[in-house]
């Protein structure tokens, strides 16, 4: 019997099963618009605080926001 895991999203603390491989990209976010929130916000950190944003930084958040889940 597989073993059902429980998450707390490092963002918005909800509490999420880890149910197939393609959501384990967002670990240990609950989902992608958790992750992309969270990534955005340390890239703005980056940003202030010490280095300039990578092209490919960019260029992955940009199709992220863009595709919802294809199935
Ligand atoms: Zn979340």
């Amino acid at each position: 019997m597989p073993e059902i895991k429980k998450y707390k999203c490092a963002l918005c603390k909800k509490e999420y099963v880890r149910s197939s491989v393609k959501e384990e990209d967002y670990f240990p976010f609950c989902s992608e618009r958790c992750r992309l929130m969270d990534l955005g916000s340390w890239l703005k950190e980056e940003y202030v605080t010490s280095r300039p944003l990578k092209e490919e930084e960019l260029v992955e958040l940009a199709n992220a926001e863009g595709e919802e889940k294809e199935e």
